[in-house]
């Protein structure tokens, strides 16, 4: 499948890499491609610079926001702040009619760390799409855990949670069965779109647990009665 993933970040390279690993045809999306190969810096995490990484990925293509959104499914992997900018760089008719994967999470850095939400209780960013992109199909998930996104079998075996929130069936269902490609046994579905809240909302903690889990590769597992 022909997919556009819009963000050149570590989760859009990770999902990037994952997808056309499965053999889709991925195109990563970016405001600007010179200036996107031409960075030499590490990130802040210290991720090599894109066009470092990109070497390692022939088959991936990166163009402009507007191009990947061409693809048959999308992903928006954007700064949570910039979101709807870069939506609306990729263009609503781009996004009309498609499943967009939103596994972007409202962070605002504007007072330091730990960041707030700039969204949050009765919206979420997610919706926030919906809203401006009425003609997608935006699925929220993935937003909740870090590279285990990709690789779920590295984290307990595998036996841990991913939720999916959406207002079509049938894109859920769409992106059930491509999170089973990646290997996710336990995929949940929260419910409409505004579910997405609460899972936005987990970042806060999520955050707060990377000191005493040691790192960021921990998730949620589920237990009941
Ligand atoms: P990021 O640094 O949050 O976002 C990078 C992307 O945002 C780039 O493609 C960048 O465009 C775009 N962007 C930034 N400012 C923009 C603006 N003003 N207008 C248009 N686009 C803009 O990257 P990330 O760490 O990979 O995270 C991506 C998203 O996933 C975030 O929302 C994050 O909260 C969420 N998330 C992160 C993790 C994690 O472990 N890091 C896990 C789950 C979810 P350019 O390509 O042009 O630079």
């Amino acid at each position: 499948m022909k997919i556009g993933v819009l963000g050149s970040g570590t989760v859009g390279r990770t999902l990037a890499g994952k997808l056309s690993s499965l053999g889709h045809d991925v195109t990563i999306g970016t405001r600007d491609v010179d200036s996107l190969m031409a960075r030499t810096d590490p990130d802040q995490m210290g991720n090599p610079p894109f066009a470092e990484w990109k070497e390692s990925f022939p088959d991936i293509a990166v163009d402009t926001f507007e191009v990947a959104a061409q693809g048959e499914l999308l992903v928006n992997a954007t700064s949570g702040g910039a979101t709807l900018e870069a939506l609306k760089l990729a263009g609503a008719a781009n996004l009309s009619g498609k499943v967009l994967i939103d596994v972007a999470n409202p962070l605002d850095f504007s007072r330091g760390f730990p960041p707030s939400l700039s969204v949050c209780n009765t919206d979420s960013l997610a919706e926030q799409i919906q809203r401006e992109f009425p003609e997608a199909k935006v699925v929220k998930s993935l937003n909740t855990m870090t590279a285990a996104m990709v690789d779920p079998g590295a984290v307990a075996g595998g036996d841990h949670d991913v939720f999916v929130s959406g207002n079509d069936q049938s894109a859920k269902d769409q992106v059930r069965a491509l999170l089973e490609s990646f290997g996710w046994i336990n995929v949940l579905h929260l419910g409409g779109l505004e579910t997405a809240r609460g899972v936005e909302m987990w970042l806060p903690l999520w955050l707060s647990l990377m000191g005493p889990m040691g790192g960021a590769m921990f998730n949620l597992k589920l237990v009941k009665a």
